[in-house]
């Protein structure tokens, strides 16, 4: 049989991917395919090489047949494929086992462990974050997380509404953890994105390399978990890393919307572990607070903001901390654009929506009849029995927005609508939660509601 030239065969691999490419598409082309390299010809094999094991299995179970057809269209001489698994094949996706003596790195680790979880943001640290009343608890126990070799408790739960710098704060423990210790593998990523890569796991039938790339980590941090909650399989493998990181003396830290016991939907020996650590909530925050963070934000931006600019913002703006920077960031904006200082009057002006869904106190009977309305329902069947799904579902949203919207508690919402107990408020906002990120035309049909009750 005739020996390819080398270059040959690789430009024939080449052919080969543009075409994958087209039939499967671009995310599953990047993440499995892309990665593989050609290794060589051998007879009538084609051998490719694969950064993993888990790559491996991944892509003989699902692309291999179809390689193997294409490439033998291309070159009838092709009739097998073979994938040998090479570390530092490819270029992307490449969670291996850590390396068994721990002082031999390789020098993609910190590569590797981000890929697994995901970037520290280099705007949030310690020093960019403001301390005031309603957080100095949470970063005082953030900062000594970060600062010791050994967890001083464990989990640290941090908890809080939207907004108000919790992912800010793990990402601070994250930085000061790496300066301290350069050695320590940090990894940070979100609930969802836990799910996401252990349901992938699973799929593909390989969980051991995902236990394995989990623990070793010396330093965990898993950002809303309250997303984890329904899902059993993901949220068992969730305990179990937790527990095998725990009992080697590694760090982990959680963030959620709400305390450990408002997790409803965990697992109760899962939501009580949880809380063993130490909880530490972050207030909404103060009128001093906000002035603080304004001037913070201001001198980063290098502009110069009059106190009664900043003074009005902190009195108006009083949801959270990521509207009130985006209520400071327009307004600068909209002052570089017409080259104007930056005035108490063009803050009115600018920010006539923000600061009217700010003043407004809604109520859960507003919220109820702008749903009603919105999905022509009538009144009584946001306090009904009826179970069918064209009034559930619009139900559900109200108890959803009636939580975002409203100081009102999950208790006191279930009542509001027909004497509901809180967990099926808190079912409720979970599944709307849920809806929203998988289904715009429901997000669309919620941010109208929304937007109705803000006019
Ligand atoms: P959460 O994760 O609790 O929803 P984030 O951490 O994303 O909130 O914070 C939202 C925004 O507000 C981020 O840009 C963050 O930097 C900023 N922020 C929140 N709290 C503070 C604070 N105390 N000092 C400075 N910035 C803050
Ligand atoms: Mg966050």
């Amino acid at each position: 049989m005739a020996v390819l030239p080398e270059g040959d065969a690789r430009q024939q691999w080449i052919q080969v991917q543009t075409r994958l490419r087209g039939e499967f598409g671009e995310t599953n082309y990047s993440t499995w395919l892309k990665p593989l390299e050609f290794a060589e010809i051998d007879g009538e094999r084609a051998v490719l090489a694969v950064p993993t094991q888990f790559m491996r299995d991944w892509v003989l179970a699902n692309y291999a047949d179809r390689i193997r057809s294409i490439w033998s269209t291309i070159n009838p001489a092709v009739r097998q494929v073979a994938l040998n698994v090479r570390p530092g094949a490819g270029l992307a996706m490449r969670p291996s086992p850590p390396s068994a003596n721990p002082l031999v790195r390789p020098a993609s680790d910190a590569q590797e462990l981000e890929e697994l979880g995901v970037r520290l943001d280099p705007r949030f640290t310690f020093e960019t974050f403001v301390v005031g009343k309603p957080n100095e608890f949470a970063v005082a126990a953030a900062e000594r997380v970060a600062a010791e070799p050994t967890p001083p408790f464990n989990p640290l739960f941090l908890y809080g509404g939207v907004g108000l710098g919790k992912t800010h704060l793990m990402h601070a423990i994250g930085w000061r953890a790496r300066e301290v210790d350069p050695t320590r593998r940090i990894v940070y990523l979100s609930a969802e994105k836990f799910m996401y890569q252990f349901v992938r796991a699973l799929r593909s039938k390989d969980t051991m390399s995902f236990k394995e790339m989990f623990r070793s980590v010396d330093l965990l941090m898993v950002d809303d978990v309250q997303f984890i909650s329904d899902k059993d399989s993901t949220q068992e493998e969730f305990f179990h890393t937790f527990n095998a990181l725990v009992e080697r003396g590694k760090q982990i830290v959680i963030s959620a919307d709400r305390s450990p016991a408002d997790l409803a939907g965990l697992e109760e020996r899962i939501r009580s572990r949880l809380g063993w650590g130490l909880v530490a909530d972050i207030h909404p925050t103060t009128y001093e607070l906000r002035l603080g963070i304004l001037q913070a934000k201001a001198e980063q931006l290098k502009v110069q903001v009059p106190s009664d600019v900043i003074e009005f913002l902190a009195q108006r703006i009083n949801s959270n901390v990521r509207e009130l920077e985006g209520a400071l960031n327009r307004i600068v904006h909209q002052a570089g654009l017409i080259h104007r200082p930056v005035t108490v009057e063009m803050a009115l002006d600018v920010l006539r929506d923000l600061l009217r869904a700010n003043d407004r106190r809604i109520t859960v009977e507003e919220i109820q009849r702008a749903v009603v309305e919105h999905y022509q329902l009538k009144l009584a069947d946001m306090a009904s029995s009826r179970r069918s799904r064209v009034v559930a579902r619009p139900r559900q949203v109200g108890m959803y927005l009636a939580k975002q919207l409203t100081p009102r508690s999950l208790p006191e919402i279930g009542k509001k609508f027909g004497g509901r107990d809180h967990t099926t408020v808190m079912h409720a906002i979970k599944q709307v939660e849920k809806l929203v990120r998988e289904d715009p035309a429901f997000a669309d049909d919620v941010e109208q509601v929304r937007r109705r009750l803000m006019a």
